[in-house]
């Protein structure tokens, strides 16, 4: 009750700030019938998956004998066990879902806290429970699969199945999967764990916003980087780094026990072929090696555009070069030089430019609003950042951020109201094929942004406006067309030398250094050596190569943007059907499906920087009279 009053008021005044969201159409709150119900709902299920997967666990050994016909029986629990698990996945997503949602908007929440405790505890019980399905449906022969697949509920499978039989080759015997599974949490993902809590607890001097100096937790450090003012930025970077460096010897350690790991797992995967160090990130963001190929030779061949983004950048702020510690930093003067956006203007503004798309997309953004989805309220405990989540068990979408005004905002909200679209695309989607890859997650969001950008590029009334838009452009073009690729070369350099031994502190700053300067050239006046102890992306045991997916998703979005022009009023259908596919399909059959193209070939790719190519155009000429103004 108290937030819809909330949003009627908002509604009435011309509040900067956003609304509040109301999360209580799915659950109350956490002490209430519903929540509780749920939970012990969920409680009783996994009880009866542990059984399930403790019986279906007892035949994973002989799984490449089985037939459809002798063991029918078996092939019935099996499609009851997946659907069974779909369900239970889903309920205790909700639940998890629902708690993490009060403790971003309320950090302190206790009992939330207590029951996220609770439930990741379940999560990890609920993998091991339902893993003994996926191993005997992975290693059983075709016949016995394609009959699983008929069962009530299971062609929904079929896919991420699929995908996991091809790779059955890599499969050890079983007690050997289940020894490296449980060994993995204190052994490889701990590593991952120790980078988190020494850069949690790490304290960077630097040079307060007020004057002279304080002592600040990293991520109040790195925030520095992205204010106006350059001696700040200097400060922010010199005092990061000076504080990893003490930690130096830890960080590499966990560079090379992770990749050492990786490597170690692979060569015993490697019975039947060999197993090459960006096969697992190649088959989580469902891309081919041909694909990754042609996307890297088309950014190589495109850095030059990423430098004059740079250089243009330098211009504006009176300097020949960009230091390392100005790749983050915002337009010149733009810090208060345009009034706020109150929320319920830029929310028009997002709807206008998503109606521009097709008028349904405008009626979702209202919508959205108007049920009370979107979190853009500014208040103490709030969690920093923005996301969008979907509860699986109602499929509806929230959106969750900090809404201040300032445009960079206004570009968040769309983004992440089009993940939210991409949600709402897909809601009828069994929930088993509707997990999209890193590569594909941000087709929606980027394509937002995108239609935004041009929507307020052409209503803009002074220069000043149009540099600043120009200018986030302009950065975009510097960080996935050159800083991405750096973080990629680093990486592939650091894991062909992998196998020959760790690699210390200093030579990891040498292969940092050395694939900076293949990627920034002359763009920048120094390289940024401890860019491997700060990033922490490459420090994340869940996923390796990280990277490479920010700079799919930012050209294959505007790949997508690129075709509404071709296909006119048919591209909105086209667009839809894409965002349903995409988690169902690999992303080349996506897109020869949907947009006629062939993204193993560079051809798609040379498409999306020909627009990346136009914005930095646009970007030199504002800065360019600016110049001469001044
Ligand atoms: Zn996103």
């Amino acid at each position: 009750m108290t937030n819809n009053a909330n949003r009627a008021a908002s509604a009435a005044c011309d509040c900067i700030e956003g609304p509040a969201w109301d999360i209580t159409s799915e659950y109350p709150s956490i002490s209430s019938a519903e929540y509780r119900a749920d939970l012990s709902a969920f409680e009783s299920e996994l009880a009866s998956l542990e059984a399930l997967g403790a019986a279906a666990g007892a035949r994973a050994e002989g799984a490449a004998a089985l037939d459809p016909a002798a063991d029918a029986g078996f092939l019935r629990e099996l499609g009851a066990f997946a659907v069974a698990s779909d369900l239970a996945r889903a309920r205790l997503g909700s639940l998890q879902t629902y708690a993490r949602c009060v403790l971003s908007a309320d950090g302190s929440d206790a009992e939330a806290a207590a029951t996220r405790g609770l439930l990741d505890g379940y999560s990890a019980r609920l993998g091991a429970a339902v893993a003994p399905l996926s191993l005997v449906l992975k290693q059983c022969p075709e016949a016995f699969f394609e009959a699983f697949c008929l069962e009530p509920g299971a062609d929904a499978f079929r896919f991420s199945l699929s995908l996991e039989r091809k790779d059955a080759a890599r499969a050890l015997a079983l007690p050997a999967e289940r020894a490296l599974a449980s060994m993995a949490a204190s052994g490889f993902h701990a590593w991952g764990a120790l980078y988190d809590s020494l850069t949690g607890t790490l304290r960077c001097r630097v040079r307060s916003v007020g004057g002279g100096e304080e002592s600040v937790g990293l991520a109040k450090a790195a925030s520095l980087l992205k204010r106006p003012e350059p001696e700040l930025r200097e400060s922010a970077w010199r005092g990061i780094n000076a504080a990893l460096s003490v930690h130096r010897h830890s960080f590499a350690a966990v560079l090379n026990a992770l990749s050492g790991w990786r490597g170690s797992e692979g060569a015993l995967r490697s019975h039947a072929e060999p197993v090459h160090y960006l096969d697992g990130a190649l088959r989580q963001n469902r891309i081919s090696k041909a694909t990754l190929d042609a996307l890297l030779g088309v950014l190589k061949e495109s850095r030059e555009l990423g430098r004059r983004a740079l250089r243009a950048q330098a211009a504006l702020y009176g300097v020949e070069r960009l230091g390392p510690w100005d790749i983050l930093a915002p337009a010149p003067a733009a810090d208060g030089s345009r009034d706020a956006i109150p929320f319920e203007r830029g929310l028009g503004i997002v709807r206008r430019a998503y109606a521009s798309v097709d008028p349904s997309m405008g009626a979702f953004v209202d919508a959205m609003a108007a049920s009370g989805r979107i979190e853009g309220r500014v208040k103490d405990g709030k969690r920093p950042g923005a996301y969008c989540t979907e509860f699986p068990l109602s499929r509806r979408p929230f959106v969750y951020t900090t809404y201040r005004g300032s445009l960079s905002e206004l570009s968040t909200l769309a983004h992440e109201l089009g993940h939210a679209y991409h949600c709402e695309a897909m809601r009828d989607i069994p929930l088993a094929e509707s997990d999209y890859p890193m590569t594909l997650a941000e087709t929606a969001s980027t394509f937002a942004e995108t239609a935004l950008g041009e929507l307020l590029a052409s209503e803009a009334t002074s220069d000043a406006e149009r540099l600043e838009l120009a200018w986030a452009d302009a950065q975009d073009a510097a960080t996935f067309l050159v800083n991405i690729p750096a973080r990629f070369e680093f990486e592939s350099r650091f894991y062909e030398r992998r196998p020959s031994g760790p690699s210390g502190p200093d030579e990891l700053g040498a292969i940092m250094r050395d694939a900076w300067a293949e990627w920034y050239g002359d763009s920048l006046s120094a390289y940024d050596e401890w860019y491997w102890a700060s990033k922490l992306h490459f420090h994340k045991s869940g996923a390796s190569f990280y990277n490479f997916p920010y700079s799919f998703g930012y050209l294959f979005s505007l790949g997508v943007y690129a075709r509404r022009e071709a296909l006119g009023p048919g591209f909105h259908r086209s667009y839809v059907a894409l965002l349903r596919d995409t988690g169902r399909m690999e992303a080349e059959e996506l897109a020869a499906r949907h947009l006629g193209a062939d993204i193993t070939k560079p051809g798609f790719w040379r498409d999306s920087v020909r627009i990346v190519e136009g914005k930095v155009e646009r970007f030199e000429a504002l800065a360019m009279a600016r110049r001469s103004e001044g």
